[in-house]
């Protein structure tokens, strides 16, 4: 193939990445060089979380800032409704739009306790996203992302329920969605399917978790109401004791599934890199997306 054969815009597909500010400084450097290694891939956009409960709230806005002036890229700031007023959301919504980020992942969010824990809304806050998309959109014209779950949301009433929300999060204003993680592309596509009978007509972007660490991912799934297939579980069993079997081993099921999601048309892949960038540049650049500066090799 030839250089622009190889970039992201002739081979019709976009990545994003998402990262989480860094629990402890001593975590800062690492985030910087996978930040720094994945915007090389020339990224559509990167995005970085906000903590439960809103407990990074300023940490988020200044790694949003610094990585959108540092690596060049366009940075998204994901925002949720806990733990603030209108008011104040709106006031950091705000700051971002004037600090030249235009981009914001809207979220309802988990209460400090995590997603276990019962939700209530803040007194004079946004209650669910839709609100908060449309409280965003009535400001500024954001990019907004939103979240869906092609295995149903766990405090949904039922799946249905669950799609008509997603539904009003994208009249709302919402300019994408972006799933929860999966390992069963099967799921996904019937996923897209009933979102497209509802009438939903924005992409879904497959949020794409490559299994570092399978009991971690296991432990996360079960929280989050992913189904985790027996085979998948057997396989990294087989490797549980093999550091460099079992990476390579997240490096094919990731890859297989993003192959497999390509075929059916998907054409932009959102990767949670939990702060390294190994795993999901390997997979781009097996998806033939390699950096513009690299050429090919
Ligand atoms: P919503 O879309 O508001 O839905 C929440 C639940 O309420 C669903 O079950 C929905 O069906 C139901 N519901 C919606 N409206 C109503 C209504 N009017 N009455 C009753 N029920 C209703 N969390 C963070 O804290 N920080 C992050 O940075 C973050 N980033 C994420 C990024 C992605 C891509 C994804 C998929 C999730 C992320 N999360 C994050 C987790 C997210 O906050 C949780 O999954 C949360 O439980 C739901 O958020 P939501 O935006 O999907 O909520």
């Amino acid at each position: 193939g030839t250089r622009t054969e190889r970039s992201g815009r002739a081979l019709n597909l976009a990545v994003s990445f998402e990262f989480f500010p860094p629990r402890q400084a001593e975590a800062v450097p690492a985030f910087w060089a996978a930040a720094d290694d994945l915007a090389a891939l020339a990224p559509r956009f990167v995005s970085v979380t906000y903590g439960a409960g809103g407990s990074t709230r300023d940490q988020t806005r200044d790694l949003v800032r610094s990585i959108q002036a540092r690596c060049g890229v366009a940075a998204a700031a994901h925002l949720t409704c806990v733990g603030g007023s209108r008011a104040e959301i709106d006031a950091i919504a705000d700051a971002y739009w004037q600090a030249g980020i235009h981009r914001l992942v809207a979220l309802r969010g988990d209460p400090a306790g995590g997603i276990g824990a019962c939700y209530q809304p803040t007194a004079d806050g946004y209650a669910y996203a839709d609100s908060l998309v449309a409280g965003l959109a009535r400001l500024h014209p954001f990019d907004i992302s939103v979240a869906a779950y092609p295995e149903t949301h766990p405090q949904a009433k039922d799946a249905q329920a669950d799609l008509d929300h997603l539904k009003r999060k994208i009249d709302a204003g919402a300019t994408r969605a972006i799933t929860q993680f999966f390992f069963d592309n099967d799921c996904f596509k019937r996923f897209q399917d009933r979102a497209a009978r509802a009438g939903i007509n924005v992409p879904i972007v497959p949020g794409i978790l490559p299994i570092r660490n399978f009991q971690k991912v296991a432990a996360m799934a079960e929280g989050c109401g992913t189904h985790v297939p027996a085979d998948l579980r057997a396989r990294f069993d087989a490797v549980a004791e093999d550091a460099s079997g079992c990476r390579q081993l997240a490096f094919e099921t990731a890859l297989k599934q993003c192959e497999g999601l390509r075929r059916a048309g998907v054409d932009h892949f959102h990767f949670y890199t939990l702060n390294q960038a190994d795993l999901a540049r390997d997979i781009c650049a097996e998806l033939g997306l390699v950096s513009p500066l690299e050429g090919y090799r």
